[in-house]
Parts: C-alpha cells; sequence; structure tokens
C-alpha cells in the first residue's frame, strides 16, 4: 500500500474539511462508511508521516490475494484522509480482542 508519490522523506499533505491542512494518511474506502460498521483495523504502517491502515475484510483479501494485486486494489478502494480523520476512524473501527 506505499504510494508511489512518496519517497518516504516529505510528509504527503492533505486539505481536510474538518480539520484544514494536515498530514495525509491512508484508510480503505470501507472504514470511510457512516455509521462506522466496526470492521476491525489492521495498522499497515504507524509512520506519523505516512499512516497506513485496512480493514479485517481487506487483511482477508490480501492474504487470499497473497500480496497488492489489482483485484485487492480495486477491493480495498484506499482514501486519502488527514491525520486527524485517521485517529478518529481508527478508534472507531477497533474491535476489543476479548
Ligand atoms: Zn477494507
Ligand atoms: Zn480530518
Amino acid at each position: 500500500m506505499k504510494r508511489p508519490d512518496n519517497d518516504g522523506t516529505e510528509p504527503l499533505m492533505v486539505e481536510c474539511h474538518l480539520h484544514g491542512r494536515q498530514v495525509s494518511a491512508v484508510v480503505c474506502g470501507h472504514m470511510l462508511q457512516q455509521p462506522p460498521p466496526r470492521l476491525g483495523v489492521v495498522e499497515n504502517s504507524n509512520d506519523p508521516n505516512d499512516l497506513q491502515a485496512w480493514c479485517h475484510r481487506c487483511e482477508d483479501m490480501f492474504q487470499h490475494e497473497a500480496g497488492l494485486t489489482d483485484t485487492f486494489d480495486a477491493f480495498n478502494d484506499m482514501s486519502i484522509v488527514c491525520v486527524v480523520c485517521y485517529a478518529q476512524i481508527k478508534a472507531s473501527h477497533l474491535i476489543a480482542l476479548n
């Protein structure tokens, strides 16, 4: 789920309609559904300048496809959000382990 336009030196910025100019983060399209269906979260990168997460359904698909295939990309429907939104989205989808 690496963005080709990010060489890892400069964080990508995004203009969030809620939070203004922020560092960008990536989530799968499923996690943007409202109200949140609580899909679980798999965090693929916790670099504060390159946060990336997808839901448990995406993780299942990723394992099934054995990598970042076109099928996976289509299913994943990756979306850019700001880091503040990312934290809120993540919190809303985390499933307690017990
Ligand atoms: Zn997903
Ligand atoms: Zn935001």
